[in-house]
């Protein structure tokens, strides 16, 4: 009998993560491979894509399971289970391409299933939702730990038990301390991960079509053009933020300008006022989030609490939003 549950035309069971850099999701990819191998006895590939190796930016990560030998080593296109760490990255990539009218998709959310999959408009599979982040910031782990647990749930095939004891025998030596945390971050995303199937409307399921490349030898720019400048319109930072934004307390605020200082990616944005005296005097208006990371060194340096390390809700940063241009729309 075959130890996977469900194969694709080559035989193999697959599974892509999508994420930020920082989150931990080539770890995740990779243990889960090793489950396979390992635990399992099956044959196993895992690798995974991203481009500077820095907190933030998008990483995939692609793990193949099969009972005979692999020998593809292309990304995973077309996943059984897609695990998504970072809600931010709907924005701008695809995460439930390639999906089979009955694949799960894992999302590290506070929203519902439903709430899922009218964002993404998937017409059918289960979504599983699991608040990875709440339950990392409460036993002070990692994201992945939790997504892994939720993971481990889905695939049901891979022995939870024996990830525990790897999880176990990683931190015993060098951080005992972090076991037990650790275990119950990854029993809390087995326990915690919330499913729904949805079933497809009759003629609603669309066949796989490959995405063709807008750029071809036609079409690519000439050598040397940049498309996507660093420009204020188009640079986004929103997706690097792991969870957490600076919220501003104006009222608390002495325009002492020691965030902006601290601040590398310029977000905070000032504006000539009178100030009592009847002098004029730069005042602290807010951030502008489209271009903040979360690094959170605003808040360390801030001499009154004006600053504070919030843990980011859906469209609070939309909502409080101040953008750059608003000083010159308002002056
Ligand atoms: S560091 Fe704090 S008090 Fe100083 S300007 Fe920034 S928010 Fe205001
Ligand atoms: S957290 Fe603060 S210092 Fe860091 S990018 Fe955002 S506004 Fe700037």
């Amino acid at each position: 009998m075959s130890k996977l549950p469900i194969k694709n035309e080559l035989g193999f069971f697959e599974i892509r993560l999508e994420s930020i850099g920082g989150l931990g999701a080539h770890l995740a990819g990779k243990m889960l491979a090793e489950a396979g191998v390992l635990g399992l006895g099956l044959n196993g590939a895992h690798f995974s894509s991203y481009g500077s190796e820095k907190k933030g930016s998008p990483v995939k990560s692609f793990i193949r399971l099969g009972e005979r030998e692999i020998r593809a080593s292309n990304p995973v296109e077309r996943p059984h289970v897609v695990g998504v760490f970072h809600e931010a990255l709907f924005k701008t990539i695809d995460v439930a391409n390639g999906l089979y009218p009955d694949s799960v998709m894992l999302v590290n959310t506070t929203k519902s299933p439903e709430e899922i999959k009218e964002k993404l408009n998937i017409q059918s599979g289960t979504i599983a939702v699991i608040d990875a982040l709440n339950i990392s910031v409460e036993e002070r782990t990692r994201v992945n730990t939790a997504m892994l647990g939720a993971l481990y749930r889905i695939a049901e095939f891979l022995d939870p038990e024996a990830r525990k004891n790897v999880i176990r025998a990683t931190f015993e030596e060098k951080y005992p301390h972090l076991v037990e945390a650790n275990i119950r971050t990854f029993d809390r995303g087995y326990n915690e991960v919330v499913f729904k199937t949805f079933e497809a409307e009759d003629g609603m399921v669309t066949d796989f079509v490959r995405a063709k490349s807008s750029l071809g030898y036609e079409t690519q720019p000439i050598g040397g053009v940049i498309t996507n400048p660093g420009n204020s319109i188009l640079k986004d930072l929103s997706a690097s933020r792991q969870g957490f934004l600076p919220s501003y307390d104006k009222d608390k605020c002495i325009n002492c300008a020691a965030c902006d200082t601290a601040c590398p990616d310029l977000c905070f944005v000032w504006k000539e006022e009178i100030d009592k005296k009847g002098r004029p005097q730069m005042v602290l208006q807010g951030i502008d989030y489209q271009y903040c990371k979360g690094c959170m060194k605003c808040v360390v340096v801030c001499p009154t609490d004006a600053l504070s390390k919030t843990r980011e809700t859906d469209g609070y940063a939309d909502e409080n939003r101040v953008p750059h241009n608003f000083v010159l729309a308002s002056n």
